[in-house]
């Protein structure tokens, strides 16, 4: 009973997945997001999430109409069979093997996989993900060659036709915010500005022009000069 024209987003609450959402919204029928709940740093990425929605069914009203369920799956054994320091409380650092200790072996893996397991349940034929392999931090499972992989591996051991599609794979932090732009105008960038978690240490307190968090973890660092380029190729 695969549906076609439909797809699943995995929605994190982050910037590119906000993106990745407004991207699927303009494409398909009918939308839906999953989240991940592993026990992350960033917890605060699941509380924004519930309003991040409502305010996105609000920027436009076709996406009102085609975002539907949102499905929150315990994924806690991550942090069981784990040690990184995305679900620990140890400072982020570079580990010998050249990738950040912020690594979850198999993350992207797992997601995906478990996201066609309810994409199957759900009828949804397209899986969207913000994995990128232009300025990601080294992470082997947000590659390219790791996704269509994964996504024959799927249809093979599920007898499908799903697709795996990864709008973000090869633009820079500021192609993604210019993304958001042509997709979703200034409306939809002050939300992803302001209304999206990225910082690694779930720090929330002051509104920088690119948005909260510490200024100073890998990923606000990413963030916070994605945007400045983005800013001064608006004006110039
Ligand atoms: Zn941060």
């Amino acid at each position: 009973m695969q549906a076609h024209n439909a797809a699943l987003v995995l929605f994190s609450g982050g910037q590119d997945s906000a993106t990745c959402l407004a991207w699927a919204l303009e494409r398909f029928e009918r939308v839906e997001t999953i989240g991940f709940d592993y026990g992350q740093r960033h917890a605060i990425e699941m509380t924004v999430r519930p309003q991040l929605l409502a305010s996105m069914r609000a920027v436009k009203p076709a996406w009102g109409e085609r975002l539907g369920e949102d499905h929150v799956v315990d994924l806690s054994l991550i942090s069981q069979i784990s040690d990184t320091a995305l679900t620990s409380d140890v400072a982020i650092a570079m580990q010998d093997n050249g990738l950040p200790n912020t690594f979850v072996p198999g993350r992207n893996l797992l997601f995906m996989t478990v996201a066609a397991t309810l994409a199957y349940r759900r009828g949804l034929d397209v899986l969207v993900g913000g994995m990128c392999e232009t300025d990601f931090s080294g992470y082997p499972d947000c590659r390219d060659d790791t996704m269509k992989a994964l996504q024959v591996a799927l249809n093979l051991g599920m007898a499908t036709r799903t697709r795996l599609e990864t709008p973000l794979m090869w633009i820079d932090k500021a192609q993604t915010w210019e993304l958001a732009l042509a997709l979703g105008g200034d409306t939809l960038v002050d939300l992803i500005r302001s209304g999206t978690h990225t910082c690694y240490l779930g720090e929330r307190g002051e509104l920088h022009d690119w948005g909260y968090g510490c200024g100073k973890c890998p990923a606000c660092e990413l963030r916070a000069r994605g945007y400045r380029e983005f800013a001064a190729r608006r004006q110039g």
